[in-house]
């Protein structure tokens, strides 16, 4: 479904991806794992347009969205949910979901069948719809964060540290709407620090060291890899 080939990423001269290449298929959860500054955010930035390569390409559904225009690429059905949440504080809740579906994907659920889809797996964000995001805990915040995702309508939601600093509850919860998402059919692209998390959640994983691939394996395998057990899960 999502095919990158190749792609060399730079800010100004300084090359940070070196010829990166992973694909996501249609339904799969895939992990992109690594330590700090090894380019995980860089990719997925370069997926969603936010940045271009200076070559290889990127397809989707096998079509080039590379040269799109980052709100082409969401109206595609490709969403990165920011690291950080990237919130507005002075913004209520039910305002960041009416600007989520600003560049929505067209097909697939109605407007008010997402509104109603996203109450039913975040009720909180029902009750708290008319507070400002700057107010809600840093759990409700990233699940605002998701949900506003979810209201372009993606077929493959990109997530970028969804678990930094939620607190262990939150971290569960999490999991388990990652995982619903995806039961419902959504594919994932996933980058997350806790390793351990990651590869549970993910069927195939990808290992990036310093702008390139070191490993790509099924997560299980990965789970099980003595070098990914010391670097990542400190074991
Ligand atoms: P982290 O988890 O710490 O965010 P990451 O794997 O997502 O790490 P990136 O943020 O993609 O890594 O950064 C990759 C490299 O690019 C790093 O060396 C970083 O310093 C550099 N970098 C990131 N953003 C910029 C920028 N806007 N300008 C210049 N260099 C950048």
């Amino acid at each position: 479904m999502l095919e990158v080939s190749d792609i060399v990423v730079r800010y100004g001269r300084r090359e940070v991806i070196h010829g990166l290449s992973l694909k996501v298929a249609e339904g799969d959860v895939v992990t992109l794992v690594g330590s700090n500054g090894a380019g995980k955010t860089t990719t997925l930035k370069t997926i969603s347009g936010m940045l271009k390569p200076v070559s290889g390409s990127i397809s989707f559904d096998g079509e080039r969205i590379d040269k799109m225009d980052p709100h082409e690429i969401i109206a595609h059905g490709v969403v990165q949910i920011p690291e950080g949440r990237l919130l507005f504080p002075d913004m209520t809740v039910g305002e960041h979901l009416e600007l989520g579906a600003v560049r929505a994907r067209s097909g697939g659920r109605s407007y008010g069948e997402r509104i109603d889809w996203i109450h039913e797996m975040f009720p909180i964000l029902l009750e708290r719809k008319e507070q400002k995001a700057g107010t809600l805990s840093g759990g409700q915040q990233q699940m605002l964060a998701i949900a506003r995702g979810l209201m372009a309508n993606p077929r493959c939601l990109m997530l970028d540290e969804p678990s930094l600093g939620l607190a262990p509850i939150m971290v569960d919860q999490l999991e388990d709407t990652i995982k619903s998402l995806n039961e419902a059919g959504m594919t994932i692209l996933l980058v997350e620090q806790r390793v351990d998390l990651a590869l549970r959640l993910a069927s195939r994983g990808y290992v990036l060291e310093t702008g390139s691939i070191a490993l790509e394996e099924d997560a299980k395998v990965l789970l099980a890899d003595p070098r990914v057990k010391t670097a990542y899960l400190g074991i």
